[in-house]
């Protein structure tokens, strides 16, 4: 939990100084609604519900069955503007076309900013700083990331996580979902998972016998933004008017704190990592 607290203190306090990233199933077509709908209108976020404690379906749900800090955000900025927050649930690599599709009006995902997906879509300023970091089991002689070199390293496909293993020039296997990432090396049918520092923690909380392996040299800082279809500068000024309220009056802060020590357990009683 050490490791969330700092990261997740580190992006609260230094969120606003934009430091540029570096390496940076089937999809429901079913739309979830909250907020206030009395006001009209409605924002559509597209998420992928896969990525504790950011979004997932479970907990006490605040936008119909999805929770997590990512939709907390959403339905805040939605109630910010008096509109309705609803969620179109689907594959993370799906998410910037559906934006470009006009399928969803805003993006949040846990989503790094990086320059190759500025080119496709317009973010917001940037409301939580991460990074990347190895999970591996408890005796594991992994200490940096050049010892994953000759070791068997898995990723969840599209993330920056994966593109972070292609820069170091490593050999990898890439899943769908981080919950099948953690099977594996759960499974022992691989030796480290490269995922985000909050989901990471996360997962070792759930999960017996595993551990996180930092690498600052190594993993750069990412910063995660809402993404909004180029040009709907209309859109990104009210979600970036939200955001830039909700850092300075602490919002953002109390969210992430309460969904950081919050259990992430499915309502069916599964685990978030074995979904
Ligand atoms: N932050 C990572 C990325 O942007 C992972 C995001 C996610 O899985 N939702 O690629």
């Amino acid at each position: 939990m050490k490791l969330v607290k700092k990261m997740a203190a580190l992006g609260l306090a230094a969120v606003m100084a934009l430091s540029l990233v570096a390496c940076g199933s089937s999809q429901k077509e079913e739309t979830t609604e909250a907020g206030n709908s009395s006001a009209g209108g409605t924002i559509t976020f597209g998420t992928n519900a896969e990525f504790p404690p950011f979004e997932y379906v479970g907990g006490s749900g605040v936008i119909g069955e999805f929770d997590g800090i990512d939709m907390a955000i959403a339905k805040k900025i939605a109630e910010d503007n008096g509109k309705t927050a609803a969620i179109n649930n689907m594959e993370f690599d799906s998410l910037l076309l559906a934006l470009q599709n006009g399928q969803v009006d805003a993006v949040i995902a846990g989503m790094t900013i990086t320059d190759e997906r500025k080119e496709a879509v317009d973010f917001s300023v940037p409301y939580y700083k991460a990074t990347q970091v190895m999970i591996v089991k408890e005796d594991s002689d992994i200490q940096k990331a050049s010892d994953m070199a000759d070791k068997k390293i898995v990723v969840v496909q599209g993330y920056t996580g994966e593109t972070c293993v292609q820069d170091l020039g490593y050999k990898y296997e890439a899943f769908k979902k981080g919950s099948e990432t953690i099977l594996e090396l759960m499974n022992g049918k691989c030796d480290v998972v490269v995922i985000d520092s909050a989901t990471a923690e996360k997962y070792v909380a759930d999960n017996e016998g595993l551990k996180i392996v930092e690498d600052p040299d190594a993993f750069a800082a990412e910063e995660y933004g809402i993404a909004v279809k180029k040009g709907n500068t209309e859109l990104l000024n009210q979600i970036n008017e939200s955001i830039n309220k909700m850092l300075s009056d602490g919002t953002i802060s109390t969210i992430s704190a309460d969904y950081l020590d919050a259990d992430t357990t499915s309502d069916d009683g599964s685990s978030t990592d074995a979904e």
